[in-house]
């Protein structure tokens, strides 16, 4: 009799938990998916705004970037991931001036730690969302990130404020000492 008894008590049992089971099966299937079926839908994937792909020195539609060359980035970068090659050459008035040659970056050795970006003072670099690499050599991955022919932009010189010429003030009328006021007159 309590064979019978924990056999029953056992299939209840085990059916609860097969319709549990089908019950979150059943809710999944109807769920909205969020699989992302790459790479079909390569033309129209969209990555998250912080995701850190690729290491980019920001250039603007006339080829400028922000770089000078500085180094900070090569210097607090904790994997050797950056090298930046720099030239001299001197402007017509004779000044001579830092620019940069070439910005190199490997990205096979990259940390992703993001120490490059917080570092530039002129906010010449960034991360895209790139995330394909796959190569099949090495050096590949080694890329230079300044474009062919770009140059450092050169920001407008501020215009100094004119100076304010203060309103020269009308001389005050004074009044005759002892006279009567008006109103004391008219009476
Ligand atoms: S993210 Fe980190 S490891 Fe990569 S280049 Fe920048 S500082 Fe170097
Ligand atoms: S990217 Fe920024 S920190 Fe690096 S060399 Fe250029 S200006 Fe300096």
């Amino acid at each position: 009799m309590n064979a019978l008894k924990e056999y029953i008590v056992s299939f209840f049992s085990g059916l609860g938990s097969l319709l549990t089971g089908m019950g979150v099966t059943i809710r999944v299937f109807f769920r909205k998916k969020t699989t992302e079926q790459y790479p079909e839908n390569r033309e129209t994937l969209q990555m998250f705004d912080r995701f850190r792909g690729e290491l980019t020195l920001i250039h603007n539609d006339r080829n400028e970037h922000h770089c000078i060359a500085c180094g900070i980035c090569q210097m607090n970068c904790p994997n050797g991931s950056i090298r930046v090659i720099s030239q001299t050459l001197t402007d017509e008035e004779g000044k001579k001036k830092r620019v940069l040659d070439q910005y190199i970056y490997d990205i096979g050795s990259c940390l992703y730690c993001q120490l490059c970006v917080r570092s530039c003072p002129h906010d010449a670099i960034t991360f895209d969302t790139q995330f394909e690499h796959a190569v099949f050599t090495r050096s590949k991955l080694v890329r230079q990130l300044n474009h062919p022919g770009s140059t450092l932009e050169v920001k407008p010189k501020p215009v100094a404020p004119k100076p304010v010429v203060p309103k020269a003030e009308s001389p005050k009328v004074e009044k005759p000492q002892g006279e009567a006021p008006e109103a004391a007159q008219a009476e």
